[in-house]
């Protein structure tokens, strides 16, 4: 459903005006602007070994190197790393001509997406907590072939012996038609021991049947609107449970959209930001998964297909196996470029049972 059915006003604080911790370490030579930090993209190109941006045309800049590629446009808060699209949390500006990005997206968007490895919390896990969105009396969204409750609960049942047959524990949020509350959904989260939660949803949209599309969320960072709002509100300041390890989600969350656009033909909607309930109170890498809309006819003919469902689980199966091995062996998972070249070669990119994974 609409993702904005996970919001849950937070109480009021007094905004403190005191810098959030950045886990850059380099030396920056930092822009002040309208009290925010920004660093120059030629600055960015340099440090991590990208040729020097070139402009495409009047409002985007691009930086094309062999594996990694940045598109930024002036003015506008989605960008492109190494293929997909990526929100950033304030637009990219042009002052006195330099093109800049906010010192807090590098540290928490670019940073992680471009070198996920680097992330000095990344921990390994064997439990994959699978949450089937909505249940019970929260139907979801409506589709004429099934609730939004139901396409969730049978991919999450796509999902598990994939991941169970690779030597993963997957406990479930629930296996059957109930009503779990949001935030009992993330204590189970919490109570488990190494571990990562992965949600999945359907979209709809009441007033834009056009509206198509994956997308995936990981929590906003502290001092930074989620991704639907343009301005910052005074509970963007409040540091929430998953905002310890948002780097390790939005590297969880990039590595499964790689995967799901690399291996699945949908439209493109980003990798996003919010404050849902189970994404800001879940103490474990955490993301929401949107796996197209119930709302937009050809979207729904997809997802009413089996063959199309077993499709999106193996993607989604093999983004958190990529994110296994790049938490036990600091591999930088795949890109959708490099998924995309494997399937024309034939290659099979699903090696589900070639990752290593200790039993336990
Ligand atoms: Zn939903």
């Amino acid at each position: 459903m609409k993702a904005l059915c996970f919001l849950r006003p937070l109480p009021l604080i007094i905004l403190c005006g005191c810098a959030f911790s950045q886990t850059m370490s380099a030396d920056w030579n930092l822009h002040r602007y309208a009290g925010r930090d920004y660093v120059d993209l030629r600055e960015i190109a340099a440090f991590y070994h990208l040729p020097p941006f070139e402009s495409v045309d009047k409002s985007r800049l691009r930086s094309t190197g062999d594996d990694q590629q940045m598109e930024v446009q002036r003015d506008r808060r989605e960008i492109k790393i190494s293929g997909v699209i990526h929100w950033l949390s304030f637009p990219v500006m042009v002052k006195d001509d330099r093109w800049l990005v906010s010192r807090l997206d590098l540290g928490k968007t670019i940073d992680p997406a471009l070198r996920p490895e680097k992330i000095a919390n990344l921990a390994p896990f064997q439990t994959v907590i699978l949450d089937p969105g909505h249940g019970g009396s929260d139907q979801g969204a409506y589709s004429p072939s099934a609730w939004e409750k139901e396409f969730t609960l049978d991919m999450v049942r796509r999902i598990r012996p994939l991941l169970t047959e690779a030597g993963l524990k997957v406990i479930q949020t629930r296996n059957s038609d109930v009503a779990v509350p949001l935030e009992k959904r993330a204590t189970i989260a919490n109570r488990a021991k190494n571990a990562i939660f992965v949600s999945i949803h359907f979209n709809a949209s009441e007033t834009n049947r056009a509206a198509t599309g994956f997308e995936i969320f990981s929590v906003t960072p502290r001092g930074a609107p989620s991704t639907e709002y343009e301005h910052l509100h005074t509970r963007d300041m409040v540091e929430e449970k998953g905002n310890p390890t948002d780097l390790a989600s939005l590297a969880l969350a990039t590595t499964i959209y790689h995967s799901m656009q690399g291996h699945v033909v949908m439209p493109d909607r980003g990798v996003k930001r919010a404050r849902f309930a189970v994404l800001r109170l879940s103490q474990i890498p955490a993301v929401l998964i949107e796996g197209g809309f119930l709302s937009n006819p050809s979207d729904l003919s997809k997802i009413v297909s089996r063959s199309w469902r077993d499709q999106l689980a193996q993607s989604i199966a093999q983004g958190i196996l990529e994110y296994h091995r790049l938490t036990n062996l600091h591999i930088r998972p795949r890109t959708v470029a490099q998924y995309k070249k494997a399937a024309k070669s034939k290659e099979s990119t699903l090696t589900l049972k070639d990752i290593p994974v200790e039993k336990k």
